[in-house]
């Protein structure tokens, strides 16, 4: 039996899928020609709802609210949009098998199609403690999140167990965002992790010292420098306890892991050029195979201003990278080609009435300024860094929208700075200048 024949098929329904359909449709696309195979079973949303307003205890987030592309101001395509724009939206679809060379793709349901061009967009997914065969990881009440009926769960537990304790794994965004959530939901918090500090990968010492002295302040406990060895349950299986390497154990009636993510590289596995962790691809998004792009978490791309490749899993490089293959998807179809990707890294959270922004390179040396002074009302605190005399990244902790625009300028231009405490003594106006 001949397999159905699309044009143009994207594989994941997250936030890339999303922004590529948009992207799709503005340059114009035939009804029937664009099909998304997603294996949730609601269309593309904005992913970081789930880690803040979902879990509010006061006006959640709920879908059909935050459905790509609110999140950068944008239409919000619920479902009808789908179906108005001639889309053929496959939810509750996994792709289970794919074949690069005859060009097609096969759904766990069995069904198969072949594909003019394949866009991948499957994501990551979350490092199970089960994965290390850490003993009791299989116990009821141990959470993880990642997608939609994820934090569903989250939300009926948090509910059952108000006024109780939980443990959270993991000192990443995660880690730091959930136990924020989960302590505006009225439950006791222990935050557990190896690292020395919050966000070692991006924070220095001092900036982190900051959120955890906060956080402390919320009534969160902090358990650094050791890792979950076991956990304890009940008799229906639920988890009771919470056991750590340096011998310490935790009652608890939740427990939520963020341990970091891996990307979903599925059915493609084998097929594509990999690259630390995901798929290779060019400065548009192409594979290593004829008429394949791979963008969001999954792909792992030249990055233009530090002359490397990376693989990056935030929101904004997923929007742009989709939009990117799909410029260049286009025009490739008139011999024509689009610029090469330029990205420059932005990483954000909120948490509490919290929120900072990064934008750039953590390489060199870190000059924070303002901290003395953070946590008095209205005051700001930031860091640059510098890098051969450069400052290549900025952070800043309660800016505006038009401060931050000022930190992507700087990270962007990386101006030349004389001496530490040029940066030290301006602060924020050094961005200003610029
Ligand atoms: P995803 O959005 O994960 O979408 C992948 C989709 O593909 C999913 O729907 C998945 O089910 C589907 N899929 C996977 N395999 C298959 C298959 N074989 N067949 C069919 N469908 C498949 N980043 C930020 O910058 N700021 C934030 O505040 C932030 N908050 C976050 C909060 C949470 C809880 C999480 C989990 C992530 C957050 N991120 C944030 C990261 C950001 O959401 C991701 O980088 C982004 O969603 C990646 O987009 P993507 O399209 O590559 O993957
Ligand atoms: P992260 O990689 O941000 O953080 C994981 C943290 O867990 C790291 O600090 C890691 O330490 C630590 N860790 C590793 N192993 C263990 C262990 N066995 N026990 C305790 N801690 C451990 O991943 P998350 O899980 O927080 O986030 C998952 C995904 O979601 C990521 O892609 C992230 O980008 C995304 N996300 C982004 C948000 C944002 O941008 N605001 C918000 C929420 C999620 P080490 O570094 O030493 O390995």
């Amino acid at each position: 039996m001949d397999a159905a024949m699309l044009k143009y098929v994207l594989v994941g329904g997250g936030v890339a899928g999303g922004y590529a359909a948009r992207e799709f449709v503005k340059l114009g696309v035939d009804p029937g020609e664009l099909a998304i195979f997603s294996k949730e079973a609601v269309a593309p949303y904005e992913r970081p709802a789930l880690s803040k307003a979902y879990l509010f205890p006061e006006s959640p987030a709920r879908l059909p609210g935050f459905h790509t592309c609110v999140g950068s101001g944008g239409e919000r395509q619920a479902p009808e949009w789908y179906a108005d724009n001639g889309i053929d939206l496959h939810l509750n679809s996994e792709i289970a098998k794919a074949d690069t060379k005859s060009k097609t793709i096969t759904t766990a349901a069995g069904k198969t199609f072949e594909y003019g061009s394949l866009l991948i967009a499957t994501g990551s997914t979350f490092i199970n403690l089960a994965d290390f065969k850490t003993p009791g990881a299989d116990a009821g009440g141990i959470h993880y999140l990642r997608e939609v009926n994820d934090a569903d769960n989250l939300v009926r537990e948090m509910k059952d167990i108000k006024g109780g304790e939980a443990v959270v794994v993991g000192g990443g965004y995660i880690g730091v965002e959930l136990a924020a959530c989960l302590a505006l939901n009225s439950i006791r918090v222990t935050m557990v992790f190896p690292d020395p500090h919050f966000m070692p990968r991006l924070f220095t010492p001092e900036i982190a010292s900051f959120y955890e002295g906060y956080y402390k302040g919320k009534g969160i406990n902090i358990i650094k420098g050791t890792s979950v060895t076991a956990f304890e349950k009940d008799d229906q299986g639920n988890v009771t306890k919470v056991i750590l390497g340096d011998g310490r154990s935790l009652s608890t009636n939740l427990v939520v892991v963020g341990i970091g993510a891996k990307p979903r590289l599925g059915p493609f596995k084998g097929q594509l050029e990999e690259e630390k962790g995901g798929f290779k691809v060019d400065a548009s998004f192409r594979t290593s195979a004829q008429d394949v792009y791979a963008v969001g978490d999954v792909a792992t791309f030249p990055m233009k201003m530090y002359g490397d490749r990376r693989r990056v899993e935030h929101v904004d490089h997923a929007r742009k990278s989709a939009i990117q293959a799909v410029q260049a998807i286009k025009a490739g179809e008139k011999g024509e080609t689009v610029d090469e990707y330029d990205y420059l890294p932005f990483f954000y959270s909120r948490s509490f009435d919290l929120s900072w922004q990064f934008y750039g390179d953590n390489t060199g040396e870190s000059v924070i300024w303002g901290l003395d002074q953070a946590g008095a009302s209205g005051s700001k605190f930031g860091a640059y860094w510098v890098n051969d005399g450069k400052v290549v990244g900025a952070f800043l902790e309660g800016g505006s929208p038009d401060e931050n625009k000022l930190l992507a300028r700087v990270a962007r231009e990386r101006p030349s700075v004389g001496s530490k405490q040029e940066l030290l003594s301006a602060g924020l106006d050094f961005a200003t200048k610029i």
